[in-house]
């Protein structure tokens, strides 16, 4: 998937938390990617199955996230993105918008 212009995504909170989440759905597809080709080594079945899902899973999160930007909310920042983002509220760039 090409690049995606973030700038129909409303205020700049919500710019943040959307370029946030590309940018770790990014991250997780290059290590599940990583994994499935690296030289010399086969996983197991199962493992192969779960990076597979991993990265089934990362384009699901992209596109949630795209779709719910894109689209006109109550609440100033979107309340899924903000869920989707808590898992990476460790992370030093995580933008602070809790959910409610
Ligand atoms: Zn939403």
């Amino acid at each position: 998937m090409g690049s995606i212009d973030t700038r129909q995504f409303g205020d700049r909170d919500s710019l943040t938390l959307v370029e946030f989440l590309l940018a770790r759905i990014t991250e997780d597809e290059a290590v599940a990617r990583a994994y499935l080709d690296r030289e010399g080594a086969s996983p197991s079945p199962l493992v192969r199955r779960v990076m597979e899902r991993a990265l089934d899973d990362c384009l699901a999160r992209r596109r949630l996230v795209v779709e719910h930007a894109a689209a006109p909310h109550p609440d100033r920042v979107c309340t899924a993105l903000k869920l989707l983002a808590a898992g990476h509220r460790d992370h030093p760039d995580h933008p602070g918008l809790q959910p409610a």
